[in-house]
């Protein structure tokens, strides 16, 4: 048995819409510490829209799927991953960086109103909408990429990236978590098990981007240095490298050819 979630935006009429509120309104009293947060996002939104999540049962064993294709992803800062095939990296869409830029400046004019005043609640509104538009462009994002990746490829290998401790210890903070890296490879992996397909994480510790993907050869690379040129002749940019490398450790654990 496996379980799976739906949500849907609903559009209720306004006699719906008071019996929601007014179920809201006992929901809430009965569950008042639980739903103190939900409260708050409600307040906040005017919850002028509404969702529907539906939960699922459903008899699903999927036939394991022989590894044909498969790809290795090295975790990349300034866009999501690079891929070991082409080199391809995934970048966010234009106007999703748009829409960032925009949130940037409108949190800029907030955090120059006065707390409390009328001015200041119009501007704070304004900004939990663009927060909730970047957050919805971003899931749409991670959706895609992961569902071309599990239908073009029988097996993705990633590094087991630790992400909390990354961001501390390095202090990339905000970056990476605003990535999406955690919940991108969440979905990775449940639309490659549905289908039988298989995610294959690989140790972090890992020399991926030290490692040359052509002869094996280690040496140190400088955070500066965008290509990886080997004594062996092989030049490539250091990612691509990497995302070989991830590729080859993947297909070396999993005994493939
Ligand atoms: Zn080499």
């Amino acid at each position: 048995m496996a379980n799976k979630a739906y949500k849907f935006r609903i559009y209720p009429t306004k006699d719906q819409e008071q019996l929601i509120r007014k179920t809201f309104g006992c929901v809430r009293f009965v569950y008042n510490k639980m739903l103190a947060e939900r409260k708050e996002t409600y307040e906040q939104f005017k919850d002028d829209k509404y969702h529907i999540s539906i939960l699922t049962e459903y008899e699903h064993k999927p036939i394991p799927k022989e590894i044909k294709a498969i790809v290795g992803l090295d975790f990349a800062m300034d866009s999501l991953y690079v891929e070991s095939e082409q080199g391809e990296k995934a970048n966010h869409p234009r106007f999703f960086r748009q829409t960032q830029k925009k949130l940037a400046k409108e949190q800029k004019v907030l955090s120059r109103r006065t707390k409390g005043s009328a001015r200041y609640e119009k501007q704070r509104i304004k900004v939990a909408a663009l927060h909730e538009r970047v957050a919805n462009q971003r899931r749409d994002f991670l959706h895609k990429k992961s569902c071309q990746l599990a239908s073009r490829y029988d097996c993705v290998v990633i590094e087991d990236l630790n992400m909390k401790g990354m961001s501390q210890s390095l202090h990339f903070g905000k970056s990476v978590a605003d990535n999406g890296w955690g919940m991108f490879t969440t979905f990775l992996h449940y639309k490659l098990l549905e289908q039988g397909k298989h995610l294959v994480k690989i140790n972090k510790w890992f020399p991926s981007t030290k490692t040359c993907s052509n002869c094996g050869h280690v040496k140190n690379v400088a955070l500066s240095e965008r290509l990886y040129s080997c004594e062996c002749g092989f030049v490539r940019d250091r990612d691509w490298n990497a995302a070989i490398n991830i590729k080859n450790e993947g297909k070396l654990m999993l005994a493939l050819p």
